[in-house]
């Protein structure tokens, strides 16, 4: 089977550096983005100016009918896909009594549906070459609990609990399931914190740093790569040691 990714959210941040990472270990890539048309379309051109096929397309993971239509577009124009890397996600800080029902179902429909809506469009592809590899991204915070997050980690873990259920339906068709679960990475998704806060995280990380996307990028490839090839339903944290 040809190496073709498809990666959630990958306009900029941990998806982001997934793809550079992933295109330059051979794969083809969609950038698949929700909003930053400027920045996928930044991702997509490096990628090409370094000789790797790439393309970035608009859809709302949310969205079934939209994530189908995408993963029809790269069928079409990089070939069956072997890779999913469901990345894209929402997070916040809210108290539970604060937690409007709009804002708990957007929650669950993009860091939830949003992975179901990718992998059943991919699936197809890698049922039929009984080879592929989906690699989920959840959190440290799917792993344990984060208060003033409750709505962000039920979501994560409920990543975790898909990731491994379904690397045990699917194992039998030869695709690998696997789930990465970043700690604190200096992305945007953390900058609502402030410095002060982030810098406080950083001291209570063993590793004694802020996480950075190419961290999380090293252990996304690992799953996605040939010598993970006996490795399924697996939650792999890259958080310096934040949660041992
Ligand atoms: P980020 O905010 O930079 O990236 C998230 C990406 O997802 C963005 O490009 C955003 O546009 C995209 N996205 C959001 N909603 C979408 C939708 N409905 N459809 C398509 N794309 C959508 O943050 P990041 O840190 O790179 O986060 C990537 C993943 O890593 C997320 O799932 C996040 O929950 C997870 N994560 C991040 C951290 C961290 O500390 N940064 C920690 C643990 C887990």
């Amino acid at each position: 089977m040809e190496k073709t990714a498809l990666i959630t959210g990958a306009s900029r941040g941990i998806g982001r550096a997934a793809a550079l990472r992933l295109a330059r270990e051979g794969w083809k890539v969609c950038i698949n983005y929700i909003e930053r048309k400027d920045k996928a379309e930044e991702v997509c051109s490096i990628l090409k100016k370094e000789g790797t096929e790439a393309m970035c397309i608009q859809a709302d993971v949310a969205d079934k009918a939209q994530v189908e239509a995408m993963a029809n577009a790269v069928r079409e124009k990089l070939g069956p896909i072997s890779l999913l890397v469901s990345n894209a996600g929402i997070a916040g800080q809210m108290q539970i009594q604060d937690v409007k029902e709009e804002s708990w179902d957007r929650y669950f429909d993009v860091n939830v549906k949003g992975a179901y809506n990718a992998i059943q469009a991919v699936l197809p592809d890698m049922l039929h070459a009984h080879a592929g590899s989906i690699v989920t991204v959840s959190s440290m915070w799917g792993l344990r609990g984060a208060s003033c997050e409750s709505v962000y980690s039920a979501t994560k873990a409920a990543l975790i609990g898909l990731t491994r259920s379904l690397a045990l339906e699917l194992a039998p068709t030869g695709i690998r399931v696997n789930c990465v679960a970043p700690g604190v990475i200096n992305t945007d998704m953390v900058q609502v914190l402030g410095q002060e806060t982030l810098g406080k995280l950083a001291e209570m990380t063993p590793l004694g740093r802020l996480g950075t996307p190419e961290d999380v990028a090293a252990a996304i490839s690992f799953f996605a790569g040939t010598e993970a090839g006996f490795i399924t339903g697996q939650v792999l944290t890259a958080d310096g040691g934040f949660i041992v």
